[in-house]
């Protein structure tokens, strides 16, 4: 694998204030409840050896997998390379270990890179052409590609072909470079920012979901074993419950139960160990962080519950309103805690009341 530019973000560059009724407080809470990697889970060489390599290894995704395992399967037997993916959903559900999987499972190299670090034209052509028959070209946040890049891309996709642009004005000649066939996998977030002409490009597109506590359960299970970290089989749910549906956060609250373990206990993680570690580290039972705690506490304090609008969320909490949509709104409105309506945003009575408030009437009535 080559990894040109860690797809990882930065932590939350913006401490919100506490909210009073909130328990979830502290910026290590929230940190630990983020999905994305941090600069240093991007990079590191433990995280790579936690990642699975074969496609039996991926646990979950059970659709996605045999869509996987036949497209394999056939582009092996054409000895083809397999069509442009374009995996989407929320940021720590696998989409870059697809890709590295798919790569292995292949028996080719996998480049991996983000939108953000191909500005320039320049930056695509140096990847395309440094591509061997049947690679995988794996990029992060593709919704994010500058319109040059992406039009350099059209006809690679196509037709893996290069057109370079050479000199300027009325002089300016198109040469063209054919290149080898070689798979894009392209990631994002918001598959409905795609340009149409790039998204008809991606012979499959999958949607990869959130987890299940028993999945993530086999999840931390197995990155336990990896890690020589025994624990038991109910410790591995308790994490899992309140590790957001997200298999990177499974395995970051993991590693800060071992590290609790072995500093305060010795020997094996039992279910008490992780509650009373987790407690520590203020993750919330249902795997909640301070900003979903404060996005819903205002929500129900100051518009009644809602329905209120995106903007006037963003605005009343001080968070960025993608970041809210992106980030936070996903898992909320999976665990039933928030639901979208033609009128505005709702906290539903499960988040009242999970926040120690009193739901409406109403409410009670149409959302539970
Ligand atoms: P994304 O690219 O969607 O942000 P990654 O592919 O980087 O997410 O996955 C984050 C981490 O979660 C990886 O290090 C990997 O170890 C783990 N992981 C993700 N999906 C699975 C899975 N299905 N089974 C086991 N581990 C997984």
């Amino acid at each position: 694998m080559t990894i040109l530019s860690s797809h990882s973000q930065p932590a939350d560059p913006q401490p919100s204030k506490r909210s009073p009724r909130s328990s979830v407080s502290s910026v290590e809470g929230e940190t630990l409840l983020r999905p994305q990697a941090t600069p240093d889970e991007g990079n590191n060489r433990n995280e790579e050896s936690i990642r699975p390599q074969h496609l039996e290894d991926y646990i979950g995704q059970t659709d996605l997998k045999e869509v996987l395992h036949i497209a394999i399967q056939a582009a092996k037997s054409r000895q083809e390379s397999l069509d442009h993916l374009l995996l989407y959903g929320p940021p720590g559900l696998g989409k870059t270990t697809i890709s590295l999987i798919l790569a292995s499972e292949m028996g080719v190299n996998c480049k991996v890179t983000s939108a953000p670090a191909l500005e320039r034209p320049r930056d695509i052509v140096g990847l395309l052409v440094s591509l061997q028959p049947g690679d995988i070209l794996f990029i992060d946040e593709i919704h994010r590609l500058s319109r040059m890049t992406e039009e350099l891309l059209y006809p690679a996709m196509e037709d893996f072909r290069l057109d370079i642009t050479i000199g300027k004005g009325q002089s300016a000649k198109i040469r063209s470079l054919s290149l080898p066939p070689f798979t894009l996998v392209g990631a994002t977030t918001k598959a409905g920012a795609l340009t149409s002409p790039l998204r008809d490009r991606f012979g499959l597109v999958q949607r990869l979901r959130f987890y299940e506590p028993p999945e993530l359960s086999q999840i931390i299970v197995r990155t336990a074993a990896i890690l020589k970290t025994s624990l038991t089989p109910e410790a591995a749910l308790e994490i899992a419950r309140r590790a957001r549906g997200t298999p990177r956060i499974a395995n970051r609250l993991l590693k800060r139960v071992r590290d609790f373990a072995q500093v305060k206990h010795s020997g094996i993680v039992t279910e008490a160990i992780a509650k009373a570690a987790l407690e520590l580290f203020n993750v919330d039972p249902c795997g909640l962080d301070w900003t979903d705690r404060r996005l819903l506490t205002v929500m129900i304090e100051h518009y009644n519950g809602g329905p209120v609008g995106l903007e006037t969320i963003a605005a009343a909490t001080g968070e960025d309103a993608e970041t809210i949509e992106e980030v936070y709104e996903p898992y909320l409105l999976q665990i039933g805690y928030l639901s979208r309506t033609p009128r505005g945003r709702v906290a539903t009575a499960s988040a009242w009341k999970h926040l120690g408030y009193q739901p409406p009437e109403n409410q009670l009535s149409w959302l539970s």
